[in-house]
């Protein structure tokens, strides 16, 4: 019985919540063809009319509870859809199919919101391609109104009290848009601990499992589910003895917590007087609270995909301008690292996805899209330049695969930094440049990207993804996604004697470096800042406390003789268990 009522996944989120399920119902409804007599057309127009009052109603309702709780950027989405529900050029062309041609309003709507949907996909014009996005929630909307489709939306201040969300997939849209008030915890069927869903919930501090196969087919609407985003447990309708025993556990883990946050005014200095310098990924600009209070020296990786990510519109330069400001001086005197757009693969908004890729992994995206769509990267080179002024700000550009990109990069700023300065505008006449290495093409040429960047800062989440050829996301083959695999740790030392031998600063920003077995690793190759997500810094900062670098050191030779993902696991368990428990850091 116990076993029928628990699943497993992957534990992507710590945390404990036991809350009714929220199944997301994202189904875009299927529309029959239907005819309708000539004396049901008025009906029809009626029936068209009312849903889009009904839409637009219920758009302007949320555009409101959104702009009350997170501000005007994020309630801008609301804008664009609700101009577009109610675009008269649109709804006459409508109207004529039902009036002209006998089609119901469900049929002549969707009818024409494809047509649209294919003259907008083959459009080389990037703005009209974004307002696909647009086109497919009003689309979606309006549709499920017609057929008589309940509205599904977990958007903040919609949701009473508290739930889990229970998704196919979670994107990072979702992710962004949903009722943090009241979202305790989220399971998916698909996802993985790098898919950007799940470094959004940790980031957030939101418990979550993802790659739950058959979650969608077992827990219903409402029942009670309770998951351990650690263990990657999900239990539907506990008994009272299972949830004792979680709470149990919960409490062990607070404990555990209250441990860590005792070195919260201690420096970050190995027991042999090493020191680490200890950074904070920001995704979101709620989780600068959390990196300031947890001692952050700086932002490794501030990724800028949320200004789009969910978003009509891509957001102004001075939008940008704000945010990094704001964000520079939460941090002063550290530095702040913006990573410019890494559109693509799963970090597009919806509007990107147009024209469909057969490997997006592989295919438009990163620095290539900023590269190859200058009216998009220009604005946020004026934005970290205006906002460098006065303030200790660098960038660094992602998925790097060759030197020209970073040549290239540096030319359109030294253009923009020329044209402020004529325009007269107030804003910094350089600010570094780094090298995202996180492609083995990048690795190879390290000795030459350190030659024409300021700094590099590896991302593992994705040069274990393009070195191992396994997809980050893709939840099967998450047992085979071992960044602490020898071909990726011996790139990690050939990454390091480059950034040496160039004298160039060097960091880590993936998730390789909030997991205590990684992080030494990587410690023992010689890296000496390290950018977390905000949660786990404390806890860093105590095991760097506790290993002695000389340890950490042993421990990376060993690892780079070894010849498999599990022997290194091995040889660092060994190297590291007198000085630190694992069993205990991982309750
Ligand atoms: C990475 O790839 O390791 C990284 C930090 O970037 P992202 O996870 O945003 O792709
Ligand atoms: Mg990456």
């Amino acid at each position: 019985m116990t076993a029928s009522r628990t699943l497993t996944g992957i534990g992507v989120s710590p945390g404990v919540a036991i809350a009714p399920a929220r199944i997301v119902d994202a189904r875009f409804p299927d529309v029959p063809d239907r005819s309708i007599g000539a004396s049901e057309v008025e009906g029809e127009l009626a029936r068209l009319r009312a849903a889009i009052d009904a839409v637009v109603l219920h758009l302007e309702q949320l555009r409101e509870r959104v702009r009350e709780r997170a501000g005007p950027v994020e309630s801008g989405i609301f804008d664009a859809q609700i101009l577009m529900a109610k675009d008269p050029d649109f709804l006459a062309s409508v109207e004529y199919l039902i009036t002209h041609n006998n089609l119901s309003a469900e049929t002549a709507f969707e009818f024409k919101a494809l047509e649209m949907r294919v003259a907008w996909s083959g459009a080389g014009n990037l703005r009209l391609r974004e307002r696909l996005a647009d086109l497919a929630a009003v689309q979606t909307r309006v549709l499920r109104h017609l057929m008589g489709w309940s509205e599904d939306d977990l958007v903040m201040g919609t949701i009473a009290g508290p739930v889990i969300v229970v998704a196919q997939e979670i994107s990072p849209g979702l992710t962004v848009q949903l009722d943090r008030e009241h979202l305790v915890g989220m399971i998916s069927v698909e996802g993985t601990r790098t898919s950007h869903a799940a470094i959004l919930a940790h980031s957030l501090g939101i418990p979550a499992v993802m790659g739950v196969e058959g979650a969608l087919d077992r827990i219903t609407q409402g029942a009670t589910v309770m998951l351990d985003g650690r263990a990657g447990t999900v239990v539907i309708d506990p008994s009272q003895d299972e949830v004792l025993r979680t709470r149990h556990l919960v409490t062990r883990r607070q404990k555990l917590e209250l441990t860590f946050e005792g070195v919260l005014d201690q420096p970050s200095v190995t027991p042999d007087g090493c020191t680490i310098t200890l950074q904070g990924n920001v995704d979101l600009p709620e989780e600068i609270d959390l990196a300031v209070r947890h001692g952050a020296e700086g932002v490794g990786l501030l990724r800028t995909e949320f200004l789009v990510t969910g978003k009509a519109q891509l957001p102004t330069e001075e939008e940008q301008v704000a945010y990094f400001r704001r964000i520079a001086s939460a941090f002063a005197p550290h530095a702040v690292t913006i990573r410019t757009f890494d559109l693509g693969g799963d970090k597009f908004p919806a509007a990107f996805e147009a024209p469909a890729e057969a490997n997006p992994a592989l295919g438009w995206r990163s620095v290539r899209v900023c590269l190859d769509q200058e009216e998009v990267f220009r604005p946020q080179l004026r934005a970290i330049l205006r906002a460098a002024r006065g303030r200790n700000l660098r960038f660094m550009i992602p998925l790097v695969t060759s030197v020209d990109e970073v040549v290239q990069t540096r030319r359109l700023l030294q253009e923009e930094a020329r044209s402020l300065a004529e325009a007269g505008v107030p804003a910094a006449e350089s600010v570094p440049l780094g090298v995202m290495i996180e492609t083995p093409a990048a690795v190879l040429l390290a000795d030459h990207l350190a030659r024409v960047s300021d700094f590099f800062s590896v991302g593992t989440n994705d040069l274990t993804q393009y070195t191992l050829a396994v997809d980050r996301g893709n939840a099967r083959l998450a047992p085979r996604f071992t960044p602490h695999d020898p071909a990726v740790v011996r790139q990690l030392a050939t990454i390091e004697s480059a950034a040496r031998a160039g004298n160039i600063p060097l960091s880590v920003c993936g998730e390789m470096a909030s997991d205590p077995l990684t992080a030494i690793l990587l410690l023992g190759l010689g890296y000496r800042v390290l950018s977390v997500a905000p949660p786990t810094i404390l806890m860093l900062k105590w095991i760097i406390r506790a290993v002695p670098i000389a340890v950490c050191r042993s421990a990376a030779l060993a690892a780079l003789e070894v010849p498999g993902a599990a022997a290194v696991e091995q040889v660092l368990a060994e190297a590291v268990s007198p000085h630190l428990d694992l069993a205990q850091l991982r309750l």
